[in-house]
């Protein structure tokens, strides 16, 4: 038997509603990006897993 540890964690995106594949070691308070959207999201709870909008800071996308 193959014992698989590397829990994957699976959100949704609260921007696109897209789905999100996090590690199993996902902290709350890290900050994650959506890879469909770009959104950077918030770890607001583990257990349950939930996201919010991570506050946005200046966006510096050069002038
Ligand atoms: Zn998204």
């Amino acid at each position: 038997m193959i014992a698989q540890l590397s829990a994957k964690i699976t959100a949704e995106c609260p921007e696109c509603a897209g789905a999100l594949a996090l590690n199993g070691n996902t902290l709350k308070g890290e900050i994650v990006t959506c890879s469909d959207c770009g959104a950077e999201l918030e770890i607001t709870g583990i257990n349950p897993l939930t996201l919010d909008l991570a506050p946005q800071e200046e966006e510096d996308w050069g002038e």
